[in-house]
């Protein structure tokens, strides 16, 4: 089988899959899909001077976060110190493996792949130096991204401090202070990479073929196109090794069941307590909602519509909206399909905030453990609510927009 590859300034929309042409990987602007309005690229020049400066200082701030105290917390002449750790080892002493893990995996591990990825690229790219498996470090970044939740971590440390602030005294440490500096790096350092690029230095070639070809299917993860007649003996990118396919299979059925699995979900994660707190022996449930009425009737209204909108909103809307999309796939409706493609690009990026809760509730967890005096445990909700999250994040992973959009070709 002869595979001819060459060099071409076509690539798909990932959203609508409408097909364009245009040089836009040495461009510093961004650039929009003309049919569904999905950012096609956006870098700033000199990106690669400000991916190496961020990523070198994610590392100084992520070992400092790691190594410092985190915060000192104080109650009744009773103090101790906590690590950006605590959660996790607190989740692990009660027991709570996956929720140990979840908080595990998005705070430390994931976000430690991404810093090591990104200062293995951008190290290797300054150098010009093709070095062992940077087409894999390049395509875990991308599959990383939305489960590294250091962001979301950040604003749940602001909720928990407010929240604690009226019954504790708390005074920060070293490593608070290099978490927030690691949250800005690591945002900054992701934007900066230009992605287009290091795939076309990695590999110039971004079309494979067969003779007589007559379709192409894009690759989601470094745009090449695929020959659809090659990818019938050979379904994986020539250029970065992942499936391809014209539409994600069963994009549908694993959406609808994902989705209604998250359905089911949300019930208990809204009905059962999402922690217990004690104060001065008494002991008290929270479920969401209590938790949103308790900071409103403290007068921590900006809060509670954080809150709020996270934990009670967002994942609403992800049900419905999935819900909406779905049935226009199957009806093959071709109304507003720019407002349903913007809808589902909104909750690709808002979904995994609703984590906050979550968040929120290990981070208690850790810093309120006076004994009768004051504590909190999380409840049997937090799992269920994590379930929800998870669930609705694959959700919108596996549908596949593109499908809307086929009706209309
Ligand atoms: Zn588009
Ligand atoms: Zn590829």
């Amino acid at each position: 089988m002869q595979i001819n590859a060459l060099r071409s300034n076509q690539f798909e929309c990932h959203e609508c899959g409408h097909l364009h042409e245009h040089d836009i990987s040495q461009l510093y602007s961004k650039v929009r899909c003309a049919h569904c309005e999905a950012i096609l690229h956006d870098h700033s020049s000199r990106w690669l001077e400000k991916t190496l400066a961020l990523t070198v200082a994610a590392v100084i701030f992520f070992i400092a976060s790691n190594v410092f105290p985190f915060l000192f917390v104080e109650l009744g002449g009773v103090s101790y110190q906590t690590n950006l750790l605590s959660g996790v080892t607190a989740m692990l002493v009660r027991e709570q493996y996956l929720l140990g893990t979840l908080i595990l995996s998005t705070i430390v591990i994931f976000p430690l792949l991404e810093i090591l990825s990104l200062a293995y690229l951008s190290f290797t790219y300054a150098l010009r130096k093709k070095m062992p498996g940077q087409k894999f470090v390049l395509a875990l970044l991308t599959t990383l991204r939305p489960w590294s939740m250091l962001e979301i971590f950040l604003l749940s440390i602001v909720i928990a401090l407010v929240k604690m602030n009226d019954f504790f005294t708390l005074a920060p440490g070293a490593a608070l202070f290099s978490f927030f500096a690691l949250v800005f790096c690591m945002i900054g350092a992701n934007r900066c990479l230009n992605k287009r690029e290091l795939w076309n230095w990695l590999c110039p070639e971004n079309v494979f073929y067969l003779e007589g070809a007559k379709s192409f299917a894009a690759c989601k993860q470094c745009d090449a196109l695929m020959d659809t007649q090659l990818l019938q003996q050979h379904n994986r990118c020539c250029r970065c090794h992942k499936p391809v396919h014209a539409r994600t299979p069963m994009s549908v059925q694993n959406t609808l069941a994902l989705t209604a699995a998250a359905a089911v979900l949300y019930i208990p994660a809204n009905t059962y307590p999402m922690l217990y707190s004690t104060r001065l022996g008494s002991t008290q449930g929270d479920t969401i909602i209590s938790g949103v009425i308790h900071l409103l009737t403290s007068g921590m209204w900006a809060l509670a519509l954080i809150v709020f909108f996270a934990s009670v909103f967002v994942p609403i809307l992800k049900i419905v909206t999935m819900a909406v999309l779905l049935y226009s796939v199957k009806t093959g409706s071709t109304r507003n399909l720019k407002r349903k493609t913007a809808v589902y690009r909104t909750i690709e990026v808002i979904g995994r905030w609703s984590m906050i809760d979550v968040f929120v509730v290990v981070l208690l967890v850790a810093l309120v453990q006076f004994g009768v005096l004051a504590n909190v445990e999380a409840g049997i909700a937090v799992l269920a609510f994590s379930a929800v999250v998870i669930l609705t994040m694959l959700a919108t992973e596996t549908f596949d927009s593109r499908l809307l959009w086929d009706t209309k070709r």
